[in-house]
């Protein structure tokens, strides 16, 4: 349409690359970025970046590379839980005195879910102990091959301490960037995450955005999650002002009503009562979430083991669409555990709930936690035949928060979510009129006009929504029941394909039993 057309018109540049650090505490992370940092900055000041705003830029002769300057893997999966998708590459960082240990595979877990390509730097080659050639068998076994290898993971030696190979490095980023063809419209209306943001004294809510796309200018009037305002003054990562800033650049922006979350995108909108507009309708529907959130389902389950009082281990078996997302959830949920009860995730995985994990919940006593993803229907029989507790969920703080609830003896009511009905996608039609209509045969329980629905992919949640239309044959009708044939429209949503299934579902809340 209109919008899409404009965006098709603006020219795209090539944009420089943006590299988050990654790897085992103590292999030198921050040494690496300290050193970048005080060495490549064509800063006119001696020292360099003075400030720390979450992200630096370095311009090098060959290039431009931007730093994400909070290293591991924490940062970047809690900004891809938020749906931000701002590195470009990731530099493993492996101390070659100590090999690879189990954040370096997280790491690289966490940079193979996200698709973002790895360049592994081998720190410490100053110290006798270094064993480069170790390092690089040793991550081989997980399939990260480097080039002199054979594989195709490019792989340099430095010191973060004596400055060896750090141009090497800064090569090697700029060469897979070129791999990347990174590009961005570098002109017009700004789009951008935000890296962090801080409430200061003096100067009220400062945000970092990393521009994305387009070019940010003093002036503009931005919004970002539930806050917004004009662009009063930008800075740069050494403490000046600047005007603008284009694609993959880092500025600090004063003059945003609040301040919004790491993760959180930054759009550009042409007038200040438009802002406030979006900005308020963001953050009523955040605060409807945080509602619905507190009271969200419950394990019922969970409580009643705690109060039994004998119970003192609570297993849970978590699956999730993403690595991410399951990496996020395990690390939150393994630190509810407190003097008093152990909270242990005895399996997890990236998937559909198969028969296997459920055979397992039932020998290990857990309760099966799927976020994002369905159990298929073998494991859905074991759940029925033994009685297991098997939850859903679509939002991390509400799986997190149950858990920590129940644990506290918190008592929330209960709402449970129960599917109703259960829809094969046999084609997809599609009409000028109506978007894409699926023809489905309605395989279990009824589907109803009017319940909320989503639809799945390989038992992976992909659309959630309402139905646009229900119809039997050529009429409107309130309710398909299993065995028959009908064809559905989904609201907003015109990625149906053949073999999805959309499920009708149902909450209903009730008082907590003591
Ligand atoms: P991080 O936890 O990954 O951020 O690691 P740090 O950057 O804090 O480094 C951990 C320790 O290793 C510090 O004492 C650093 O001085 C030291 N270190 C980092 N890089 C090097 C290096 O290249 N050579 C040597 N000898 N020590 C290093």
């Amino acid at each position: 349409d209109e919008f899409e057309e404009r965006v098709e018109q603006v020219e795209q540049v090539t944009r420089p690359p943006v590299v988050t650090i990654m790897g085992h505490v103590d292999h030198g992370k921050t040494s690496l970025l300290d050193y970048i940092r005080r060495t490549r900055v064509a800063s006119g000041e001696a020292g360099g970046i003075t400030q720390h705003i979450g992200a630096y830029h370095v311009d090098t002769p060959k290039g431009t590379i931007s730093f994400l300057d909070t290293p591991g893997h924490a940062a970047f999966s809690a900004m891809r839980a938020r749906g931000a998708q701002v590195t470009d590459i990731v530099i493993l960082v492996v101390a070659a005195d100590d090999g690879v240990m189990p954040q370096t595979i997280e790491a690289i877990q966490h940079a193979r879910a996200a698709e973002v390509p790895l360049i592994v730097a081998v720190n410490k080659i100053d110290k006798p102990e270094a064993n480069p050639d170790r390092v690089m068998q040793e991550l081989t076994q997980h399939e990260v091959v480097a080039e002199e290898w054979g594989g195709d993971t490019m792989l340099v030696r430095v010191s973060a301490k004596a400055g060896d190979g750090i141009d090497e490095l800064l090569d090697a980023i700029l060469l897979q960037a070129e791999v990347l063809e990174l590009k961005a419209p570098a002109e017009g209306p700004a789009r951008g995450a935000i890296v962090e943001s801080s409430l200061d004294k003096g100067r009220g809510p400062v945000a970092t955005v990393l521009v994305q796309a387009g070019t940010l200018s003093r002036g503009d009037i931005i919004v970002s999650g539930g806050e917004y305002g004009r662009v009063r003054a930008m800075f740069d990562e050494t403490g000046k002002p600047v005007d603008s800033a284009g694609p993959s650049i880092p500025v600090q922006v004063l003059g945003l009503s609040g301040t919004p979350n790491a993760g959180d995108d930054v759009i550009t909108v042409s007038d200040e009562r438009r802002a406030r507009e979006v900005a308020e309708f963001r953050s009523e529907r955040q605060r409807q979430n945080r509602f619905e959130e507190q009271r969200g389902a419950s394990l019922d389950q969970l409580f009643n083991q705690l109060k039994d009082g004998e119970q003192k281990s609570v297993n849970l078996i978590v699956k999730a669409d993403v690595q991410g997302s399951l990496e996020a959830l395990k690390e939150s949920l393994v630190k509810l555990t407190n003097d008093e009860v152990k909270v242990a995730v005895v399996a997890s995985g990236v998937g559909g709930i198969t028969e296997s994990d459920a055979n397992l919940a039932f020998t290990s006593n857990a309760i099966l936690l799927g976020f994002n993803v369905r159990a298929d229907a073998a494991a859905r029989r074991v759940v029925e035949e033994k009685g297991l507790d098997l939850r859903y969920y679509s939002i991390i703080y509400e799986l997190i928060d149950d858990v920590k609830q129940a644990i506290s003896g918190l008592l929330s009511p209960i709402v449970t979510e129960e599917i109703i009905g259960l829809a094969q996608v046999r084609d997809v039609f599609r009409s000028s009129k109506f978007g894409a209509v699926a023809g489905c045969m309605v395989t279990e329980g009824t589907i109803k006009r009017n319940n909320p629905i989503r639809v799945l992919r390989d038992n992976v949640v992909v659309y959630e929504g309402a139905l646009e239309s229900l119809r039997r044959f050529k009429d409107d009708v309130p309710e398909v029941k299993a065995g028959t044939e009908c064809g559905i429209g989904v609201k907003n949503y015109n990625d149906v394909q053949e073999g999805d299934q959309i499920e009708v579902f149902e909450r209903t809340e009730r008082a907590r039993q003591l």
